[in-house]
């Protein structure tokens, strides 16, 4: 149910409604709009019935919620959420891009990295200490010293740091570091996971599992949304279909889909997207286009040598070319870059 208040309603007014629902062991999610102030309740919606919540003094309306993710809802609040960590904006007519390697491999890589990246204008420096790899072989990530690197990168370019956690007893140590928990497509519907980002006040990037329908990708948003984590960021990477040509098949039909849906800001990552680096720029254009509000793009020095996912990962110079592409794309579709 959402529970609308009148425009004049007074603080008390809401308190009041607030320590109703809770009253009915229901669950109040205040969310302040610019036009309007309302209070989403979830929960068994039986126990509203006949509670009188509509009779109280401020309250315009009671009204079902028809969509099954609640706190995400756009009938819940219309207003786009915008993301903000440090320089990193994203959401409200701001594409924020976020770069760098697929994992973090040294200091030098890390730090040549960030710095390359900022000059070309991303805003925010992605790169795994925590790897989740297919084979237990494969490099697993340095794990704290990788975060203590992303710490010393964001120290000398100011850049906000998006870095994966990948288990529930790992939360506290990540969030010490990250100024973006993400969540991996392996790990989009871990919902002891989900739950414990709820729990910290640090930016969620939630990724797309490869498997899962969009309705799923924002149910999963709302383990987070109601831990009481409003930071949230949806991030479309990519679908398993019966396409080999690309490593994962990426829909960016879901971008307005969701947008239509959800208040919360859509990020698309046309590296593992495509698999491919020589496909990324075009697809980074093209989400732009279709109305992303961010990029996590995949950058090395020198991606030859690097640890994992060097194949789709841009170089340097291919990465500013990319940002004066998407630049130009923005700007067209009456957005900023940055
Ligand atoms: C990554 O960002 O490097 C990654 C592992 O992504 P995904 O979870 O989308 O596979
Ligand atoms: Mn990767």
């Amino acid at each position: 149910m959402i529970i609308v208040m009148q425009a004049g309603a007074s603080r008390e007014d809401l308190d009041r409604v607030v320590a109703r629902v809770e009253e009915l062991k229901l669950k109040p999610h205040t969310i302040v709009g610019t036009e309007r102030t309302v209070v989403a309740v979830v929960g068994d919606e039986r126990d509203i019935v006949g509670s009188g919540l509509e009779t109280l003094p401020g309250v315009a309306a009671v009204m079902p919620i028809l969509a099954p993710y609640k706190v995400a809802s756009r009938e819940v609040q219309p207003e786009p959420t915008i993301v903000k960590a440090g320089p990193l904006v994203i959401g409200g007519g701001h594409v924020g891009v976020i770069a760098g390697p697929c994992s973090v491999e040294s200091r030098e890589q890390i730090i040549a990295t960030a710095k390359a990246v900022k000059a070309a204008g991303a805003t925010g420096l992605r790169g795994g200490a925590f790897k989740p790899r297919t084979s237990p072989y494969s490099f697993q990530g340095l794990k704290e010293q990788g975060l203590e690197l992303l710490a010393e990168a964001r120290a000398e370019t100011g850049l906000a740091v998006v870095t994966e956690v990948v288990a529930s007893e790992d939360v506290a140590l990540v969030a010490k570091y990250a100024d973006v928990l993400q969540i991996g497509a392996r790990n989009m519907q871990n919902y002891r996971l989900l739950e414990a980002v709820g729990k910290t006040d640090v930016a969620v990037l939630l990724k797309r599992g490869p498997s899962a329908t969009v309705e799923e990708l924002l149910l999963a948003a709302e383990y987070i949304l109601d831990g009481g984590n409003r930071r949230v960021m949806l991030c479309e990477r990519g679908i398993r279909t019966f396409e080999s040509h690309t490593r994962f098949t990426l829909p960016l039909a879901t971008v307005p889909w969701l947008q239509a849906r959800t208040h919360l800001p859509v990020v698309v990552d046309p590296s593992h997207g495509t698999g491919h680096a020589n496909l990324v720029t075009s697809m980074a254009a093209a989400s732009i286009a279709a109305g992303a509000d961010g990029l996590i793009v995949e950058v090395h020095p020198d991606p030859k040598r690097a640890a994992s996912d060097g194949g789709q990962t841009l170089d340097i110079p291919a990465f500013e070319k990319m940002m004066a592409l998407c630049r130009r794309i923005a700007e067209a579709v009456d957005r900023k870059l940055g």
